[in-house]
């Protein structure tokens, strides 16, 4: 059969396979699909529409992502949960988002289709988290922070024009870090006055991240909101930044709030 005989649901169903971690070989083999169509597939699965093969930072000269909250926010989930790979003809951006939080699921497969309009976005489920994946061979020029190896493992550092769209839209930056390696959890404690018992509530924000560079990229953003943060070493680690004056977390409530 022709590749362009194939309907948009198998070519979807065949990439989830890809998706999976599977060699376009094993998939070719179990569906009949050529190698080559489902390399295509993984560039571009529709027919091109205006626009959709153009890159604002391939353009001449490169110009930041139009829509800077959609895009801080989406920088922000690929730093904590984000990474971008390469295939043959493309890349994949894959976002892994806990079961837990449907709403997060949604926010972030709406993120990336702001960031690229024109994209697929599919969804492939895992052992308890859903990778939002999206194929397109831009990746590594709107996140130049991909590279071999993990993050923690390599030097994580904004690039300028990063730098402007998240000093532009500081909140967006916050809310993607911590929706994907932050968590707002809630403490509490009793104390007797005047013979009654009362509960506090104290509640506090959390975010956990190996990579020394991704923590500085938040309490550096943190400092500019004047939101005040402390580090929570475990094990001799700095890899905890907690959230926890009152007026601080009031701020983050604001602007963040909790997972949903
Ligand atoms: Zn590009």
């Amino acid at each position: 059969m022709l590749a362009c005989m194939y309907d948009v649901t198998i070519r979807k169903q065949a990439l989830a396979l890809v998706a999976q971690g599977r060699s376009l070989n094993s998939v070719s083999k179990q569906t009949g699909i050529s190698r080559w169509a489902l390399r295509t597939w993984q560039g571009r699965l529709l027919p091109l529409r205006p626009g959709a093969a153009q890159c604002c930072r391939c353009a001449n000269p490169p110009v930041p992502p139009a829509d800077g909250p959609g895009y801080a926010y989406l920088l922000g989930l690929y730093l904590g949960d984000g990474c971008v790979s390469r295939l043959a003809r493309t890349y994949s951006l894959r976002i892994a988002c806990a079961d837990a939080w449907p709403g997060l699921i949604d926010e972030c497969a709406r993120a990336v289709k702001t960031v690229r309009p024109g994209n697929n976005v599919f969804r492939v489920q895992r052992q308890g988290c859903v990778a939002v994946t999206a194929y397109n061979p831009h990746w590594p020029c709107l996140f130049p922070q991909h590279g071999p190896g993990r993050k923690h493992e390599r030097c994580i550092e904004l690039e300028p024009w990063q730098q402007q769209i998240v000093e532009a839209h500081p909140w967006s930056l916050v809310r993607g870090l911590i929706h994907s390696d932050g968590c707002r959890i809630t403490n509490w404690t009793t104390r007797t006055t005047a013979g009654k018992r009362k509960r506090y509530e104290y509640p506090r924000y959390f975010f956990t991240n190996k990579s020394d560079g991704i923590r500085k990229i938040y309490t550096d953003t943190l400092d500019r909101l004047g939101v005040e943060w402390t580090v929570l070493t475990r094990r001799g680690d700095p890899l905890n930044i907690s959230v926890a004056r009152r007026a601080s977390v009031a701020l983050m409530d604001a602007h963040v709030g909790p997972k949903y």
